[in-house]
């Protein structure tokens, strides 16, 4: 029984969908009067926010922080009050009711960790996104290379101890490594290192460096020349 009215419920949405559409559509095959032309306008609107609706119940969201206290969790440092901030609308584990809890990122964090969610939300943020178009290429980027969300910064190696988790060897210290961070509920955990030589192979691509600064803003220019060389082998 319960089930059926869930049904009801998504035959509704889905019904409404194709009103829509049809009204739209027809609105547009017969320009006749001045009239319909502003018709048409008026209900892609509403069609393009139900589409969004649709492929995410809970939608995410960008806005301004309106606080400095929460962190973000792709590089655990605080957004500050007024940054603009990416929130990933999750289901509570905590909550017995289907409710739901955000994770706030930085906008750049999300478009690098998160690209699924910050794909799924750039359509409906129609307010100034600075960089907006890099963001969208380098989220895409990370739909097409499944390892590539992992990357979470780049250092020299403190010992010779790390082995690189693509070819197994161990990285010298001192030597360039990138860090991995592997994402599970909510949390990044520290996945390892791979040397820069073998971003290739194992992250599908060398376009790495626009990651690898946002999550370790202390590399110089030179560093970033220097790890530039050691991508390409
Ligand atoms: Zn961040
Ligand atoms: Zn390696």
């Amino acid at each position: 029984m319960a089930h059926d009215s869930h049904g009801g419920v998504v035959t509704a949405v889905v019904a409404e969908t194709r009103v829509v559409v049809e009204t739209a559509v027809a609105a547009e095959e017969t320009p006749v009067t001045g009239v319909v032309t502003p018709v048409a306008f008026r209900l892609r609107r509403p069609l393009t926010s139900l589409i969004v609706s649709l492929g995410s119940p809970m939608p995410h969201l960008i806005e301004s922080a309106k606080t400095g206290r929460a962190k973000c969790r792709a590089c655990g440092k605080p957004i500050a009050a007024g940054a603009l901030r990416f929130g990933e609308r999750v289901p509570n584990p905590f909550a017995d009711d289907g409710g739901e809890t955000t994770h706030w990122f930085h906008v750049p964090c999300a478009a690098f960790t998160r690209p699924e969610a910050f794909l799924l939300t750039l359509p409906s943020i129609t307010d100034p996104l600075p960089d907006r178009e890099h963001l969208e290429q380098a989220a895409q980027a990370g739909v097409a290379h499944r390892r590539l969300p992992r990357v979470a910064g780049a250092g020299r190696a403190s010992s010779g101890r790390a082995v690189c988790r693509h070819c197994k060897e161990t990285i010298a210290k001192d030597n360039w490594r990138i860090a991995l961070a592997y994402y599970e509920e909510g949390r990044f955990a520290p996945s390892g290192f791979i040397h820069l030589g073998c971003a290739r192979e194992y992250l599908e691509t060398t376009d790495v460096l626009d990651r690898v600064r946002n999550f370790s803003p202390d590399l110089t220019d030179a560093d970033a020349e220097e790890i530039l060389r050691e991508l390409q082998p």
